[in-house]
């Protein structure tokens, strides 16, 4: 096993190690849970003292056009473009990821009318289900939902298909789907391909377009480090944009909304995938997150956050052989995202122990303990050390303290 010197000599060669600077780590922490909400970048509250007290505070409502809050989607959808291999007039910043899958999926029965199937993998995170669910509840019959389990998938692909709603990375386990070659696959059946990028985006290189995807959502408070509830994004592809008339027909969608208008009439483009009115104190935070992720080259993200992972796995195979782990992601780091899991009988007393000395992962049921590893500003010495506070507390017994099983509201 790895000593603590051969450990910090990789944190010494890390290239990315200066990003850590950039970014607000609580002392004796050691967060490991940028993949459910990032950390903050040390720029942000000088942003959003700003935001608040100039932008708003001072300049009121002359601030939409001063400060350009009323271009503050595109911008930063733009900047996102970059990271998702889109170009930036395909991505816009609005509302919440929830609210962006109804889009795509209203987006996508519309461009293929002759099929009634919304498909997705069993497991896939509840919102992503619950959407599917809530469109064909309305669609009087015409859309039908249908989760099959992930290796099935392909099988599944026929010409009733209209639209296959899949997460690149899983939330649980960390599975990492071949965006290549399950995009292909899908459209050699006319199946239009909705990519949730929310455990993807920021954390690994992705190349929406070099996979001729037709559309994607994501997250813009996990590995993009906006804030909670930061945000979210919407890709459509610039073929498909046109075809599309939104669902969501919000007044910002609208191609002139100071026309004040009782007729609906779309906006050329992506900004028609604009519902509302935009939370400029959340999207004011995202831009933090987002100038950083602008600066680091997401290869090499990918390449530490592999690295990262095995180190973890290595860690806590060596150290607690016989304490009941069971790796949940899959071995191969080819087909993993940038977190661990493991199930454990035991899972979620032993995550509020580690919680309680600083190691900061999550429990997801019904036996998961979920650990996210977030290259910018995850060094080696943290993983390192997560795993020998996990041996402690499980050769001590300590994770069985009464107190660690009573269940929060947020596991
Ligand atoms: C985090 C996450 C979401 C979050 O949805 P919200 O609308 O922001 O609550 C949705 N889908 C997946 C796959 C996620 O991981």
């Amino acid at each position: 096993m790895k000593n603590l010197e051969t450990i910090q000599q990789l944190d010494a060669a890390d290239l990315l190690a200066d990003f850590r600077n950039r970014f607000e780590l609580p002392d004796g922490m050691i967060y490991l849970d940028g993949n459910s909400l990032g950390v903050m970048p040390k720029s942000a509250p000088a942003r959003m003292k700003d935001v608040v007290e100039t932008q708003w505070g001072q300049h009121l409502i002359t601030s939409w056009n001063r400060h350009d809050w009323i271009g503050l989607p595109r911008r930063l959808g733009g900047m996102i473009a970059g990271l998702i291999g889109a170009k930036p007039e395909e991505v816009v910043v609005a509302d919440s990821t929830s609210i962006n899958i109804f889009k795509t999926l209203s987006a996508a029965v519309q461009l293929n009318p002759d099929r009634s199937v919304i498909l997705s993998e069993t497991g896939n995170f509840p919102t992503n289900v619950y959407m599917m669910q809530g469109l064909s509840a309305n669609s009087a019959a015409s859309i039908r939902h249908q989760m099959v389990p992930t290796d099935e998938l392909e099988a599944h692909f026929n010409d009733d298909v209209a639209a296959l709603l899949i997460t690149q990375a899983h939330y649980k386990t960390g599975y990492l789907h071949d965006m290549q070659a399950i995009t292909r696959a899908a459209q050699a059946k006319g199946i239009l391909v909705i990519w949730d990028l929310c455990h993807s985006a920021g954390a690994l290189p992705i190349d929406l377009n070099a996979c001729n995807a037709d559309m994607a959502v994501g997250c813009g408070y996990k590995y993009l480090n906006g804030g909670p509830g930061a945000p979210a994004f919407i890709f459509v592809a610039e073929r498909h944009q046109e075809d599309v008339m939104p669902v969501l027909s919000g007044w910002l969608g609208h191609a002139r909304p100071f026309d004040f208008s009782d007729q609906y009439v779309p906006a050329p483009g992506i900004d028609r995938f604009k519902c509302s009115s935009p939370s400029i104190l959340g999207m004011s935070a995202l831009e933090c997150g987002l100038e950083i992720a602008a600066e680091a080259d997401m290869t090499e993200v990918r390449k530490k956050s592999v690295a990262l992972t095995e180190l973890f796995i290595e860690q806590v195979e060596a150290r607690l052989a016989g304490h009941g782990f069971k790796l949940a992601s899959p071995r191969d780091p080819k087909i993993r995202g940038s977190q661990v899991s493991f199930h454990h009988e035991n899972g979620y007393p032993i995550m509020q122990a580690l919680i309680d000395r600083g190691v900061i992962g999550d429990f997801r049921d019904p036996d998961i303990l979920r650990f996210g590893f977030t290259p910018l500003y995850t060094s080696y010495e943290d993983v390192w050390r997560a795993a020998e506070i996990l041996q402690e507390i499980m050769e001590s017994g300590a994770w069985r303290e009464a107190r660690y099983s009573v269940r929060a509201a947020v596991t």
